[in-house]
Formats: C-alpha cells, sequence, structure tokens
C-alpha cells in the first residue's frame, strides 16, 4: 500500500518510520529543503547546538521509547541544576518540587523566596480550603489564583506558563497543560497535594532530558532509519492539494510535478499550510480563523567568560511580567544546563541562548545588556552571535488552534486521511511523538 506523508517536521519523519516499518511503501514531501522541521542544529563560534528545541518532556514515554528504538537510548541525559526567575524586585531560584510552577510546599523557604511570607502564608490556605470538586477550575489561572493566590500566579505559574506554552495562565485549560492535575486535586483534596501526588507519580529524574549532542540527533538518527527503511524523501517538493475520492478510494496528494495515490496520508504540515489542504478534506474546519503566527527569534551567543563557569544563574532565567528593564523573555545557559555541552565548549567558554518575541533583529548591544542583566554579571562581551527564527503558524494554546481542533473532532476525515503535528497533538516533542505514531497506526 502506498503512504504519503506530508510535512518532514518530527510529525511527519515519526509517522513515515511508523508507516514503512508496518511495510506501507512510503513517500515523504517535504516543503523545505531540510527535514526535521523546529528541531534543527545551529553553530555558534564553532560549537554545534540546537537552535529549535533542545529537550523534551519524558512524560507519557513516546519521545523516550522512540529514542530508545533509534539506538540513542544510552545518550539521554537531564540538565544540571534548574532555573531561575528575573521578577521585578529580585532575581531568584525557582523552588524545587513545583509543577509548572506550583509549588507542592508553599510554606517553604524557596518558595518565600520568590513570593514572600504573605505570599507563601497565602498559598498555604490552599491546605485549609474546602475540599475540590472535580472539574470546578477550567483554566489554570483561576485554580492558581483560587487556591494560592495572586502571588503565586504571577510570580511562579506565570513565568513558566509563558515560558513553555508562550500563553497566559488565565487562558490554559488545566487538562491541556497538567493532565492528571484535575483527578489528583480530587485524591489529594488540595492543590499542593495534587503537585506533591504527580510529583512523586513522575518517572524518576528531570521531567525534561535531551540527547548527548543536542536534539537534533535525533533528527539525525530519524532520517538516517527512514532512508534505510526505503521512505521516498523528496525535499523541497510542498504538497498543493489533498484530494480525497468519493466513496473512500485513495487519497490523491497534488504537488507540482505529479499526483500521487495513497490509501492513507498523514498530514504533518504545521498548522496553517494543513489547515490550507484540509480545504477539500474537511471545508468546514479548514474555513475557520488562523491564529496570530507565534513568531520568535534564539539567539545564541558564544561568551569566553570565567565567571559565567560557576553558573551565576543554574541552568537559565525566566522573565516575569514587570521586569521590563529586559527585552528577552528567556535566558538559558546552555553550557551549565547541559554538562556534555561545556565539556564541548572547553573551560572558560560558554552558550548562551537568549529568546525574544517576534523574528526583527535585536541589535548586539540589547542582546548583551539582557545577558548581563538576566545572568547579575556586571558586563558582559561575545565571541559570536548566531540568530534562528521561528515561526509557530497555529500555536497549540491558541484560543483559534482549540476551536479548530474542536471542530476536527466532530468531523468525519476521508478513510485513510489522518493528522499529525503540534498544532493537533499539543505543544512539545513528547505530545507531537505520541500523535504522530497515533496518526500512522490509524
Ligand atoms: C525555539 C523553539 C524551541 C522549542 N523548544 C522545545 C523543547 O525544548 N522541547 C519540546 O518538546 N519542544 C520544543 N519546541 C517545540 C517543538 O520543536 C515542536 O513542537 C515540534 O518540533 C513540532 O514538530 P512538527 O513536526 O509538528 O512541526 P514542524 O517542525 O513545524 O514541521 C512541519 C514541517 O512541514 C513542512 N511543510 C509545511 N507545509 C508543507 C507542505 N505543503 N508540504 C510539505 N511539507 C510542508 C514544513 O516545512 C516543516 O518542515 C520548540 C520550538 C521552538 C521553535
Amino acid at each position: 500500500m502506498r503512504a504519503v506523508v506530508i510535512g518532514g517536521g518530527v510529525a511527519g519523519l515519526v509517522a513515515a518510520r511508523r508507516l514503512a516499518v508496518g511495510g506501507a511503501d512510503v513517500v515523504l514531501l517535504e516543503a523545505s529543503d531540510r527535514l526535521g522541521g523546529r528541531v534543527a542544529a545551529a553553530e555558534v563560534g564553532g560549537i554545534v547546538v540546537d537552535g529549535g528545541a533542545e529537550s523534551f518532556a519524558v512524560r507519557g514515554g513516546a519521545v523516550l521509547a522512540l529514542v530508545q528504538r533509534l539506538g540513542l537510548g544510552a545518550d539521554v541525559v537531564g540538565p544540571a541544576g534548574s532555573a531561575w526567575v528575573a521578577l521585578a524586585d529580585r532575581t531568584v531560584p525557582l523552588p524545587a518540587g513545583g509543577l509548572l510552577g506550583i509549588p507542592s510546599s508553599p510554606l517553604a523557604t524557596d518558595v518565600r523566596r520568590v513570593v514572600d511570607t504573605r505570599g507563601s502564608v497565602r498559598a498555604y490556605a490552599d491546605r485549609l480550603l474546602p475540599l475540590l470538586k472535580v472539574g470546578r477550575y477550567e483554566r489554570l489561572g483561576p485554580l492558581v489564583r483560587g487556591r494560592m493566590g495572586d502571588r503565586v500566579l504571577e510570580r511562579l505559574v506565570a513565568p513558566v506558563v509563558q515560558n513553555v506554552y508562550g500563553a497566559d495562565p488565565d487562558q490554559v485549560p488545566v487538562d491541556a497543560v497538567a493532565p492528571g492535575l484535575n483527578s489528583a486535586m480530587t485524591t489529594a483534596g488540595t492543590l499542593s497535594g495534587a503537585v506533591l501526588r504527580l510529583r512523586a507519580a513522575a518517572p524518576p529524574g528531570s521531567a525534561a532530558q535531551t540527547v548527548v549532542g543536542g536534539v537534533h540527533r535525533v533528527v539525525e538518527a530519524l532520517v538516517a532509519e527512514v532512508a534505510a527503511l526505503g521512505v521516498d524523501v523528496r525535499l523541497g517538493t510542498p504538497a498543493i492539494g489533498v484530494h480525497p475520492a468519493p466513496d473512500d478510494g485513495p487519497i490523491t496528494v497534488v504537488t507540482a510535478r505529479e499526483d500521487l495515490e495513497a490509501g492513507r496520508v498523514v498530514l504533518a504540515a504545521d498548522g496553517a499550510a494543513a489547515l490550507g489542504l484540509l480545504g477539500d478534506a474537511a471545508p468546514d474546519v479548514a474555513r475557520l480563523p488562523l491564529p496570530v503566527p507565534a513568531a520568535s527569534t534564539a539567539v545564541l551567543l558564544r561568551v569566553d567568560d570565567r565567571r559565567l563557569d560557576a553558573a551565576p544563574r543554574g541552568t537559565g532565567v525566566l522573565r516575569a511580567a514587570g521586569r521590563d528593564d529586559v527585552r528577552a523573555t528567556a535566558l538559558t545557559h546552555a553550557t551549565a544546563k547541559w554538562p556534555w555541552l561545556a565539556e564541548r565548549a572547553g573551560p572558560g567558554s560558554h552558550v548562551l541562548r537568549l529568546a525574544y518575541r517576534g523574528t526583527e533583529a535585536v541589535p548586539d548591544a540589547t542582546v548583551l545588556a539582557d545577558a548581563a542583566a538576566l545572568l547579575g554579571i556586571g558586563r558582559i562581551d561575545a565571541v559570536a552571535r548566531a540568530d534562528v527564527r521561528w515561526s509557530d503558524s497555529a500555536p497549540p494554546l491558541a484560543p483559534e488552534t482549540r476551536a479548530i481542533r474542536a471542530a476536527l473532532a466532530r468531523t468525519r476525515l476521508p478513510e485513510g486521511l489522518a493528522l499529525a503535528g503540534s498544532w493537533v497533538a499539543g505543544t512539545g516533542l513528547a505530545s507531537v511523538v505520541a500523535g504522530a505514531e497515533r496518526a500512522a497506526r490509524l
């Protein structure tokens, strides 16, 4: 049976691999001239690092299972240390033992350091408030505010959720970002108790891990594997139409050069491109409004500065609302976070990664001032800089994307057509890989 996979990001590569393992004759169409999508290597001052995704959540086990099947299991490592948060009035370590910034021990010293005693005492009221009922809080913001107060929400949860999901906790459904939290609350009776339970139930080790060398090695291994499985990879070949036949016959995928008929099609292009191709298969969904794309720039710096050897801000810093002297939304001290990278960079040499909203160029002076301010050191100079620009045409938690997904759930897609990718599966590689495996099995 012929299968066509549209889009050669992680979702498309995983789907192509799964279909080929199942015996299908697979064609993988990729619009650009490279595979991997938002997972890509970048080079700064002679050091190769991830320019896009740099870690994956262990949650659900899908990425770990994939990495093991690709022969990279022995190279999986966790970060060394944890991150800080840059508040308007101080920069402090994020408390240990939390979930999305929600503390499990509201009175702990590291929580007080961020929200002060009054914030801690208010958060402790969570332990005294009447038992929660299932489904009482649909959104994360109202849940945290109601149980633990504004300071926990604004100083801890919002910076983490903004950084990981690019979204305001008030807009984010609890189940989308913290699966299991609602039911754990019912059992535990409190929010902090639920966090404790989920933490205890999580696999040992840190929540996010990577592969020595970077996540882009997973893409390299996937590319090698799909080639070995005989997948016909066509770069620079966008799909321009997907036409289901009446009576569930083969689907026709149109490219500039030829039409391909297939019994199975996995549409793994990013949201806007995928919707543009659903005009025939799901016309009502394809007509729905798209969200504003989330554009961002990762600025990579190589810095030769011994002061950074001590990792003054752990693995990096998240900027909270109100910290207006800094434009970067986050800084990752990559050589502090990943010991294998520090070894490659050599003594005294460091890689920093600053995240900015939008894709317009940020002046060197701004980047260096941001890095110095976030790291709490007087002044910093860089040996090299590399910018990597990204755009997500349908951020998974944007209200429009969620409306599109809800409409899709009510729509019967033509036999043989399945959807994959972050816009349908959810933010991050854990969701993307699990979703692509499912789509290829349907
Ligand atoms: C800066 C950054 C940091 C991130 N960090 C993390 C992280 O640390 N951990 C984590 O889990 N996730 C992270 N993510 C998110 C993660 O990278 C993505 O969720 C994931 O890579 C999305 O994969 P995808 O296959 O769904 O989409 P994409 O990677 O966008 O792939 C879609 C592909 O489809 C192709 N395409 C589009 N239209 C067509 C067409 N008509 N025909 C053929 N091909 C087409 C595109 O060219 C692209 O290659 C990060 C993302 C960014 C941008």
